[in-house]
């Protein structure tokens, strides 16, 4: 029943984005990109924001990183119904530019709410806008990438963005390897 309740909330959250317009994003936006996959999920990803083609499906991670991210999460044993994926920011900032602090600030909220609803055993930041929101530090990925990490009541598993590794083949096998680490960290009770 707690579960339910957990979705039901989820769904409230859902729909309290899509009529959100508490930052300029919200005038450019064709979808708002919430969320993808199970509310019951024991890993939660975390992407930065959508981009011209999450915009347009209103799904995160389509397109090439997200046939990548897909083969990632075979990797570790999961398919993509099995996680839950999400993005620091809902709306697709113009030309994929970086997101802005006042935009961050305003959309945080619905990230955390998410997180605390979701409540996974691992939370993966793809990438280093995702990985210093949540790990608020200025340590970049490159260091902290591949090592779980305690934030708050989270084991935050911060790791390359699919996107970045597309092509670059160094980075491509890091992201495999620690996708395989993941795998080995959920079969650890
Ligand atoms: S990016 Fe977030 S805060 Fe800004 S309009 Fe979209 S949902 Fe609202």
């Amino acid at each position: 029943m707690a579960e339910l309740d957990g979705v039901q909330e989820l769904e409230a959250l859902a729909a309290e984005a899509a009529r959100c317009k508490a930052c300029p994003l919200w005038e450019g936006r064709t979808n708002v990109v919430f969320a993808d996959g199970s509310p019951q999920a024991r890993v939660m990803l975390v992407g930065e924001a959508p981009g011209k083609n999450e915009d347009l499906e209103g799904r995160p991670f389509v397109g090439a990183a997200g046939k990548n991210l897909d083969s990632l999460l075979e990797l570790a044993g999961l398919r993509r119904e099995d996680v839950y994926i999400a993005n620091v920011l809902k709306c697709r900032p113009p030309s994929n530019r970086n997101p802005q602090s006042h935009e961050i600030q305003a959309c945080a909220h619905f990230l955390h709410d998410q997180a605390r609803l979701v409540m996974p055993d691992f939370i993966v930041t793809m990438g280093n806008f995702a990985t210093r929101h949540i790990m608020k530090t200025d340590v970049g990925i490159t260091r902290l990438r591949g090592q779980v990490h305690q934030v708050g009541r989270f084991r935050v598993l911060p790791v390359y963005h699919p996107a970045a590794a597309l092509y670059d083949r160094s980075k491509q096998e890091v992201l495999e390897g620690d996708f395989r680490t993941l795998g080995l960290l959920l079969q650890t009770p």
